[in-house]
């Protein structure tokens, strides 16, 4: 299928590592020009690079997110660069374990910061672009946000925040066509992922316990299938498709755990 994303200019933040890499990667098969937003400078760098030699056009912009300044700069690097902006895909996040026991309100202030902050300033940066171009926003959100996860309310709290924001940019953009959407992922092996699997006494245990608990093929969703999945809410595929929560995590997050036990 041809997801009409020829040309179109993609922002994509966290997109030199784990799944906004995978997005990244298939935006530029897709003939799109992807934008990597991401703060440390050399992976970023090194992608842009790659995908320049395969012939595809993509930017790299530096950017820690976490400064709202930065992520005004970020939309004005692309749109100078650029000349146009097209689609939104907020990404970027940190599963920094602010607890309500192992933590503190400072702490949970920062990591909304981190989470979230940018997920609305960059929209908010971008809107007047991406109205010119009758534009979409993607929010890659997290499973967790509707089962919790324990030990991360700062995470969570953003996570969770993602999806209600879905649903009100979605109705305040509405008399402009740009449609907004989320993207929820489980368990997905990335490099936070395995970060998180390192936190256990035996990381392939608790890896092969997770997987035998996912209903479909028993494996983790890779990183290309949520960028799959990304890629065709973000096209004018999913064209009548606004304000939705999906969940590619091969069933784990809703099927009946009597189906698999
Ligand atoms: P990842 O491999 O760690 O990638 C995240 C990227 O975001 C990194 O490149 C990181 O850059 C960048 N980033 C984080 N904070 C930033 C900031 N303040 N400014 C600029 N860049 C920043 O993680 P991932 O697993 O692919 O996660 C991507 C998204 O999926 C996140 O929103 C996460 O919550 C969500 N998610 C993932 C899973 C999963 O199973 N992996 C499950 C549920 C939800 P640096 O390395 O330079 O910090």
């Amino acid at each position: 299928m041809d997801l009409h994303l020829t040309n179109k200019v993609i922002v994509v933040t966290g997109g030199a590592s784990g799944i906004g890499e995978a997005i990244v990667r298939g935006a530029a098969k897709e003939g799109a020009t992807p934008v990597i937003v991401n703060r440390r400078r050399e992976r970023g760098e090194k992608l842009a690079a790659e995908l320049k030699q395969a012939g595809h056009s993509c930017l790299f912009v530096q950017a820690d997110l976490s400064e709202i300044d930065q992520c005004q700069q970020a939309i004005q690097k692309t749109v100078d660069q650029l000349g146009r902006m097209d689609i939104l895909i907020n990404n970027a996040g940190v599963n920094d374990g602010v607890g309500l026991e192992k933590g503190f309100p400072e702490a949970f202030m920062q990591s909304l910061q981190n989470n979230l902050q940018h997920y609305y300033s960059l929209a908010h940066y971008a809107l007047p672009y991406l109205k010119k171009a009758k534009g979409n926003i993607v929010n890659i959100s997290s499973k967790t946000a509707l089962t919790g996860q324990g030990g991360t309310s700062g995470y969570i709290a953003a996570k969770g925040a993602q999806l209600a924001l879905t649903r009100e940019w979605a109705a305040e953009l509405l008399p402009y066509g740009i449609r907004v959407n989320a993207v929820l992922p489980a368990e997905v092996l990335t490099p936070m992922y395995e970060t998180w699997l390192n936190s256990f006494a035996s990381p392939e245990e608790k890896k092969a316990e997770i997987e035998r608990r996912i209903p479909l093929e028993q494996r983790m969703t890779t990183a290309q299938e949520i960028a799959d999945t990304v890629l065709f809410l973000a096209s004018d595929r999913s064209s009548h498709t606004t304000g939705q929560h999906l969940i590619p995590d091969g069933g784990y997050t809703h099927l009946d755990r009597a189906i698999h036990s």
